[in-house]
């Protein structure tokens, strides 16, 4: 198929939005944003300079002057309006998301309401934010504790999910009344670019939400986290980049929330459904090709049902039709880039090179695209890479289990702590090795975790912080106390 970029982008502005305004980069210099189906550039986009940053801090300062004065009604309104903006622009949102990302239309589309729900839920959140007021036990004094905006944010989001990471964050920033300034990834910025106007016609004042591509991400946050003005900063993105951050933040003292990297581990016990577990593992595994920090990475089945269980998958993942993620009925899009693909293939090497059985897929089929075939192997070691790390492609590596000791013990002997899987048709049994997984997330019964009603977020190397549910606020409000005597 030919993709008509032009059309799919009409309307998408590829410059700076600084102050509620379209601005040209200070260095004028551009950087392609490259189509993963077909390997063409499809457009350019401004790339942000530190002196651009310095000039969406100073609007942010500005915004946050306006916004955080504004009732949590109007706040909430503003978000409410920004949910159904982009509910009306859902088909439109989508195709771009599956354009700069490669993800399937039915991916982008599931994005696209994931995303706006993060504005809906914020909204009802904006009117909730309570303090409280108690009698100091010893002086007579009343203890009152009330809720501010933390300040500018800084968010700093990844290719995988383009809308949902942003809005995750802007969400919950806006309703508690701060101002932001957007790093978007820069493989994928033009969703973000599609996504702003919607905002501003939402009633956003300028200056409170500015987005700032640049193709030099790590100077341009570090010089942003170097000002003091900004007060927290939300990171999605690699453990890598989030270590960074964390220690540049450090210098101001400025509050960190990250998210980082998973190694999902799925548990498929002796008592499981098999077809559901067999459903599950296909969402939890193939949401967004495996691009997902939730998806599943380490299969562990009872070893009695472990034949069965592979038969079906790996016929079900043998049968999901790759290609341009565009074309309606394309179900797996093509890998970010070509370093993306060739790290999936060098882990589905290490582990054959280890003994693994090959049931289905373990290549690309011939370009042009970043493609590579829904993978699933058996018998894989202990050791092999495919399990020690994050594997962020469509490649499921199962091993076999014997009790539920030594199922918790292989689950959590991981650095990571994101995310986890439990099929049981026990629900006893499995709340119970549920609570004994390190991880901040568990779907029992259930391939998919992903809820804005929810607190999403991981432990150990996965994360700091929340994002979603009623926590997620939390991390855009300063407590402050007063002690008062009336
Ligand atoms: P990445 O860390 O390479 O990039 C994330 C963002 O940081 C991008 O905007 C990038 O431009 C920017 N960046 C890169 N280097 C930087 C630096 N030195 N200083 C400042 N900014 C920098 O991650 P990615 O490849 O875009 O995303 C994949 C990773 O994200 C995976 O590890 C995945 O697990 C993780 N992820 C986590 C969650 C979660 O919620 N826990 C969600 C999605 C993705």
């Amino acid at each position: 198929m030919t993709t008509d970029y032009a059309s799919l982008l009409a309307g998408v502005h590829t410059d700076l939005w600084i102050d509620g305004n379209w601005c040209l980069p200070h260095s004028g210099e551009r950087f392609e944003v490259i189509d993963p189906a077909t390997e063409r550039p499809i457009t350019t986009v401004a790339s942000a300079s530190s002196e651009d940053c310095r000039a969406a801090l100073d609007a942010a300062e500005r915004g946050l002057e306006t916004w955080s004065r504004k009732s949590p009604r109007e706040r909430g309104e503003a978000l409410r309006k920004a949910w159904e903006l982009m509910m009306r622009e859902h088909e439109r949102l989508a195709r771009i998301i599956t354009l700069e990302n490669g993800k399937s239309l039915s991916d982008a589309r599931g994005e696209v309401a994931y995303a706006a729900e993060f504005f809906r839920w914020n909204a009802e959140e904006a009117v909730r934010i309570c303090g409280r007021i108690s009698h100091a036990p010893q002086s007579g004094a009343r203890i009152m504790v009330h809720h501010k905006p933390a300040g500018i944010a800084l968010l700093v989001t990844p290719w995988n999910f383009p809308a949902a990471m942003a809005t995750r964050k802007i969400g919950p920033a806006l309703a508690a009344g701060c101002s932001v300034v957007i790093k978007p990834a820069s493989a994928t910025p033009l969703t973000m670019l599609a996504l702003v106007p919607l905002l501003a016609e939402a009633g956003v004042p300028p200056g409170v939400v500015n987005v700032v591509p640049s193709r030099r991400s790590r100077q341009v946050v570090a010089d942003m986290l170097a000002d003091l003005r900004v007060r927290v900063v939300s990171f999605t993105g690699s453990t890598e980049v989030g270590r960074a951050l964390i220690s540049e933040a450090a210098h101001n003292v400025v509050r960190p929330c990250m998210e980082l990297g998973g190694n999902a581990p799925f548990i498929v016990l002796d008592d499981a459904d098999l077809d559901a577990a067999v459903e599950g593992a296909m969402i939890a595994k193939m949401r967004n090709m495996g691009e997902a920090c939730t998806a599943a990475n380490r299969f562990y089945v009872h070893q009695s049902l472990l034949a069965e269980f592979s038969e079906k998958f790996a016929a079900r993942m043998g049968a999901l039709k790759t290609g341009n993620g565009l074309s309606e009925g394309v179900s797996v899009g093509p890998l970010i880039d070509a370093a993306a693909r060739e790290r999936v293939a060098s882990l589905v090497a290490d582990a054959v090179r280890r003994g693994a059985r090959l049931l289905t897929g373990g290549r690309a089929p011939t370009g042009p695209g970043f493609f590579y075939l829904p993978t699933v192997l058996t018998d894989v070691a202990a050791d092999a890479a495919v399990v020690r790390d994050e594997i962020f492609g469509p490649v499921a590596a199962i091993q076999a289990f014997r009790t539920d000791e030594e199922v918790v013990r292989l689950a959590n002997a991981c650095e990571f702590g994101l995310t986890a899987y439990v099929f049981s048709r026990d629900l006893s049994r499995g709340l119970q090795l549920s609570e004994r997984l390190e991880v901040g997330m568990v779907g029992l019964n259930r391939g998919l975790v992903s809820d804005p009603a929810a607190p999403f977020g991981g432990v150990k190397l996965s994360g700091l912080g929340r994002e979603g549910g009623s926590e997620g606020i939390q991390e855009y409000l300063e407590t402050q106390y007063i002690a008062v005597r009336w």
